[in-house]
């Protein structure tokens, strides 16, 4: 069965009575090469271990990718949200006896659990592999980087925009808190571009495939990890001011002295913006903007 015909598609579609649902971003791959791609950048990053391969996946919609996946790993989990395509995957996985779907949201599903049960426990190692709904990307990414999972690499298709901001370096007018945030987790790589007409229906935009490969340590050590994403968070709230402007949002008990006070004790310039600054940066702020709190209290 060739999931990425427009004729199997449509056909296996109406056989099941489903339709493509907006609100769970069903954009469905329909150019053979990409999930091949996408599978071989997922597997091929896991294969550095002893261990058997598990994968992630999360929205299979019709199996496309996740038969790549299961071809190539010794596992696949695929969490899939709408119930109505769960007899299709029924189908079109029926061969593929690695293949493990669950009908949850990844959203709402206990992802440390999940790991932990289905992998980690039963000697596998796991990676996230998707073609990403576009209406969650940022969430289900700080989802998966922030439950702490033990994950080896996060291979996931997202829209072109959303890419060029996590692979931006400090000081491009593309980076931005979740470039920042996303840095002190794992190194993002850019893969491939893939056109809006490899999917039906075809989105807006086009897409690109990003790799995050995650730390085993933060590359920096803080004293406070909430107080360093609380530093990036207030240091992008307001991206035309100055930095110590922007910070007043996150730290206005501190008054404006102390956090310029704090921004040159780190050895930046008081007119810096938040953009420039590298995690390192952010890093030395934020322990001397939770030493002031601590103080302060
Ligand atoms: N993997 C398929 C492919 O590449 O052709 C489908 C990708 S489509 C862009 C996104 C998939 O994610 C859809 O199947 C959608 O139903 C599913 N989805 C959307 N939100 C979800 C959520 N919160 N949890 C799990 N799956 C979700």
């Amino acid at each position: 069965m060739k999931l990425t015909d427009l004729s199997t598609i449509r056909e296996i579609m109406t056989r099941h009575g489903v339709e493509f649902q907006k609100k769970f971003g069903q954009n469905f791959l329909i150019s053979p090469a990409v999930p091949q791609k996408i599978a071989d950048a997922a597997v091929e990053s896991d294969s550095n271990t002893d261990q058997l391969r598990g994968i992630l996946e999360i929205g299979p919609g019709i199996g496309t990718l996740t038969r790549e996946l299961a071809e190539r790993a010794d596992k696949v989990i695929a969490l899939e949200i709408d119930s109505s395509l769960i007899p299709i995957l029924s189908e079109t996985l029926a061969d593929c006896p690695n293949v493990k779907v669950i009908n949850q949201d990844v959203m709402k599903t206990d992802l440390a659990a999940l790991c932990a049960d289905e992998f980690i426990s039963q000697g596998y190692s796991v990676s996230v592999a998707a073609n990403l709904p576009y209406y969650i990307t940022t969430p289900i990414l700080m989802k998966l980087v922030e439950s702490k999972l033990p994950l080896n690499t996060i291979t996931v298709m997202i829209q072109k925009e959303v890419a060029a901001r996590l692979c931006a370096p400090a000081g491009n007018s593309e980076y931005g808190a979740i470039t920042a945030s996303l840095s002190y987790y794992g190194k993002v790589e850019r893969l491939f571009n893939v056109p809006a007409g490899c999917f039906l229906p075809a989105p807006k935009v086009d897409s690109t495939v990003i790799r995050i490969r995650l730390y085993d340590t933060p590359p920096v050590s803080v004293e406070s990890e909430a107080c360093l994403f609380r530093t990036i968070r207030g240091a992008f709230a307001q991206r035309r001011k100055t930095l110590a402007n922007s910070l007043m949002t996150e730290f206005t008990q501190l008054g404006r002295e102390a956090v310029q006070n704090a921004i040159v004790s780190a050895g930046l310039e008081p007119s810096v913006r938040g953009e420039r600054l590298t995690l390192d940066d952010f890093a030395r702020l934020a322990d001397i903007l939770y030493k002031c709190e601590i103080e302060n209290n």
